[in-house]
């Protein structure tokens, strides 16, 4: 029998005698790609596959509850990861959200409204000037939005 590429790894194997029409050589990853294979074009040709795919998934999920909850505990290391991801996601924001707070940004400028003034704790005990930490404690919608069409109001800086 001619040897032939393999459709998923491209090596060259020799198919066997009763089946031709081989096209995945013996190795597991390979038959494992021809299986998603077959499933992807009967799910693509075969409504019903699918239905009954949905049906199966459904009642095994519903004969084994608890597997998600058996394999993060057999698999610590999978949920590490996943908390892992989620704070480097969470950090992701938080520093895009502190970006947008930026004074150069012209839709965040300081309008009239309710401040809280305090201390700042981290500076020198010893200075002629205050400094302070402003926090917008209230910005209406309509603030905003005049904020952010209002180009006359100063950024503060010249001050
Ligand atoms: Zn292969």
């Amino acid at each position: 029998m001619e040897r032939k590429p393999c459709a998923a790894c491209r090596r060259l194997f020799r198919p066997r005698p009763q089946n031709s029409g081989q096209r995945y050589c013996s190795d597991s990853d390979c038959q494992l790609a021809r299986r998603r294979q077959w499933q992807k074009s009967k799910r693509q040709s075969d409504p019903d596959y699918l239905e009954n795919q949905a049906k199966a998934q459904r009642s095994w999920t519903k004969r084994n509850p608890d597997y998600w909850r058996q394999y993060r505990q057999a698999h610590p290391e999978y949920e590490n990861q996943n908390r892992k991801q989620q704070t480097e996601r969470n950090a992701r924001r938080q520093a895009r959200k502190i970006a947008k707070m930026d004074s150069s940004d012209p839709n965040l400028r300081l309008a009239s409204g309710v401040y809280r003034l305090s201390p700042w704790p981290y500076g020198i005990a010893k200075m002629n000037a205050w400094m302070v930490e402003i926090t917008v404690l209230s910005y209406t919608s309509d603030e905003v939005r005049r904020l952010q069409r209002d180009d006359s109001i100063g950024t503060g800086e010249s001050g």
